[in-house]
């Protein structure tokens, strides 16, 4: 089965958030747990989570289908150490506000190596990181997000996100998040049939299917290798409407929260009951 929502809003308390989710239709939905342009937050409180909670059950969206996702401050391959210090204390404290939540997965972008060391050095404090924060943490798997690879961002290859993989102690507490604006942007054709095949052909073979804990799922404003990301409506980018139809017939991709990220969220609702049309019976 398809579990389909979008990233919603947590404004006013993370208790709000299904709410959102259950008010477009969603059966999957991705949040922020704290303000995601801000280093420190105020603690979740125990009424805010027992009214996450409750909101959860009240709507059936289960844990297994909620894919928060951290700030984009934090840079767990950060060069220089005091502030790699405290990316890593900010990872922490959102993978224990997962854990406080009753929350399975926590979905964040590699790292970038600021033009500063290599993308190897880089790759391997980000490995550094997770290891570091999985042995301080139960329950939460580290999810991690292909990038479009801009700037000098990195996990834009499948060979990045197997690299950090690879480095992981806890294999069970480690995965990857595809996002197909990311994923397109950054080179891979999955337009044609034959190219959607070979793309999750190359996927499977480099970091396996057994990973995958989640999607994004965005068009994109961009052209194919501009390593820029700019997500657009379903069927209005360059990805367009055949691959989302491919997609949601693909059951590689049961089972998982499908998240998206478009920018018109006045449609949201709309766009999760189109991709669920596409499901051929
Ligand atoms: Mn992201
Ligand atoms: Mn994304
Ligand atoms: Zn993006």
């Amino acid at each position: 089965m398809k579990y389909i929502g979008a990233h919603v809003s947590a404004s006013g308390g993370v208790e709000n958030a299904p709410l959102n989710a259950a008010e477009i239709n969603a059966n999957a939905f991705a949040l922020f747990t704290k303000n995601q342009m801000q280093w420190k937050a105020a603690p979740l409180s125990a009424k805010s989570i027992e009214a996450f909670k409750e909101n959860c059950a009240a709507n059936n969206l289960l844990p297994d289908y909620i894919l928060p996702h951290d700030s984009y401050l934090i840079n767990l391959g950060q060069p220089e150490e005091d502030t790699l210090e405290k990316s890593r204390a900010a990872f922490l404290d959102e993978m224990q506000r997962c854990e406080q939540l009753g929350l399975k997965l926590l979905n964040f972008h590699p790292g970038s190596h600021l033009g500063k060391i290599t993308e190897e050095e880089c790759l391997n404090l980000i490995a550094e990181s997770i290891n570091i924060t999985l042995n301080k943490t139960h329950g939460v798997t580290a999810v991690i997000e292909n990038t479009a690879g801009q700037g000098t961002n990195l996990g834009f290859k499948f060979e990045h996100l197997a690299y950090i993989i690879d480095k992981v102690e806890d294999k069970s507490r480690v995965g990857v998040c595809i996002d197909t604006c990311h994923t397109f942007a950054s080179g891979y054709d999955f337009l044609t049939p034959e190219g959607y095949d070979q793309v999750f052909a190359d996927f499977e073979n480099i970091v396996g299917f057994k990973y995958l804990k989640g999607i994004h799922l965005n068009d994109s404003k961009k052209a194919l290798a501009t390593r820029v990301d700019r997500h657009d409506s379903i069927g209005k980018g360059f990805i367009g409407i055949e691959f989302f139809k491919r997609f949601m017939n693909d059951s590689r991709f049961d089972n998982m929260p499908i998240i998206l990220e478009t920018p018109d969220e006045t449609i949201w609702d709309e766009e999760i009951e189109m991709l669920r049309k596409m499901i051929k019976k």
